[in-house]
Parts: structure tokens; C-alpha cells; sequence
């Protein structure tokens, strides 16, 4: 059964070289639009992803992760964080409010703020923990998609200014276009509504599209695949 566990050797090199290429493809992006290579930080996807895998990220230099539940997040990084202090952890999948608490003790930045609610049930995690910022981006479903999370398009100015008034760090947008467009106007969208909220950070752009989402100015971009490979478990897209 050797296809079912991988050897760790060669889990590493694989992992390491795909960071080289996908590094070498965003500074290049970067420098295409004109743009400090620096300026797009690469956010690794680890949901589903095997301890070899999280190891060989760690060991090519990788830093700052994104991750899409709470309890899977907290068994891959909870006994690590201690060791990697400059470790940053990115909540990108859908929060329920009964999470809140748990999420803003392991997440340095919660991407996924989409309805008010939340805000409310972030603001009180705050609260528990002797008054600490939240640090968020407000999910936006820019294409409006019934099965998506997100706020929409028209309604993120308010949510942007009900974030800030609960005492939030509003850092700014994320989204996730349909899969089945053009992502380019979608990423040209959120870039529209993060400027007129004085918002610097755009989180945007996937495997299949990072480089389209530099171009239209990717702060962040939160890579899996391409990093890792294919992941071992269909994602459900449950809540938690
Ligand atoms: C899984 C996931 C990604 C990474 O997707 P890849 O196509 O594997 O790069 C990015 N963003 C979110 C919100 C995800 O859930």
C-alpha cells in the first residue's frame, strides 16, 4: 500500500519545489503589473493537507497559512504554534457564532466576516480575551451566488462600517468568484469596493488564477493545489 503513505523524503522535495515555481510565478505577476514582488503575500491552503505535508511547508520557509475549519485548524497548529512563533494563521472558510471564541483564540486574521451577527459574536470573543483586536476581511459574494457565503456586493459598505463600529480591525475584502466565470471582474470588484473604504488588503486568487488576481491587485492569495497537490478529501462545504 505504498500510493496510500507517502514517503516523507519525498513528500518534502515534492512540497519545496512546488513553493519555489508558485513564489517564482507571484513575483513574476507582480512584476508584470508593475508591482513590488514583495506586495502579494502567499497564503498556503492546508485543510485537508497530512503533518508531512505541513512539515515540508514549514521547512521551505512558509509562514503564513490559511485554513477553512476551526477543529481541523486547531489539530494541524495548535501543538506547533508554540514552536514557530512567527507562524500566522488566516481563517478562510465559513464561521458559525458558537465558534467564534475558538476561532479568535487560534486565527490571527478571520476572512470570512459576512453577516452582522458574526461581527457581534467576534466583538465578544474580543471582549473574553482581555480586550484583544480582531483582525478581519469581510467575505464578499461577488457574484452573488445563492450557495455561497459572503456578504453582497451591495450590502458590504454596511457591513464594513458595522465591523468597525463593534471595535473590529476591518483590514479589508475577500472573495471568492464563481467558478464557472471570468474571475477578472469579479477581482476588479472587490478591489472597487475595498478603495472606497480605505481597505488595503484584497485577499484573491487561487490555484487557478493567482496571477489574474495580482493583476488586479491581490494582496493576498490563497494557494492549495498548487502547493500540495491535489487534496485527499473532497471538500464538503459544511460549516464550522
Ligand atoms: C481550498 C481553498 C483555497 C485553495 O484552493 P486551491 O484551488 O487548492 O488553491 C482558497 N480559498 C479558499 C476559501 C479555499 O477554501
Amino acid at each position: 500500500m505504498a500510493s496510500s503513505s507517502p514517503d516523507p523524503a519525498q513528500t518534502s522535495s515534492t512540497v519545496a519545489g512546488r513553493f519555489e515555481t508558485v513564489r517564482r510565478r507571484i513575483a513574476d505577476a507582480c512584476r508584470a503589473a508593475g508591482r513590488n514582488p514583495a506586495g502579494a503575500v502567499l497564503t498556503a491552503v492546508t485543510k485537508t493537507q497530512s503533518p508531512e505535508a505541513l512539515a515540508a511547508a514549514l521547512a521551505a520557509g512558509q509562514r503564513v497559512f490559511g485554513e477553512n475549519r476551526v477543529q481541523e485548524a486547531q489539530a494541524h497548529w495548535s501543538a506547533l504554534r508554540p514552536a514557530v512563533p512567527d507562524l500566522e494563521l488566516r481563517l478562510i472558510g465559513p464561521l458559525q457564532t458558537n465558534k467564534a471564541a475558538d476561532a479568535v483564540a487560534l486565527f490571527d486574521v478571520i476572512e470570512t466576516l459576512d453577516r452582522p451577527k458574526l461581527a457581534d459574536a467576534l466583538a465578544a470573543a474580543a471582549a473574553g480575551e482581555a480586550g484583544r483586536t480582531v483582525r478581519v476581511l469581510v467575505q464578499v459574494n461577488t457574484g452573488a451566488e445563492p450557495q455561497k457565503a459572503g456578504v453582497l456586493p451591495g450590502d458590504a459598505d454596511a457591513l464594513v462600517a458595522y465591523a468597525r463600529s463593534k471595535g473590529l480591525a476591518v483590514e479589508g475584502l475577500m472573495c471568492i468568484p464563481p467558478a464557472d466565470e471570468a474571475a477578472g471582474p469579479h477581482f476588479a470588484l472587490l478591489r472597487k469596493i475595498a478603495r472606497r473604504n480605505g481597505l488595503e488588503t484584497l485577499s484573491m486568487g487561487m490555484s487557478g488564477d493567482y496571477e489574474t488576481a495580482i493583476r488586479f491587485g491581490a494582496t493576498h492569495v490563497r494557494i492549495g493545489s498548487a502547493l500540495f497537490g491535489e487534496r485527499n478529501r473532497p471538500q464538503t462545504p459544511s460549516i464550522d
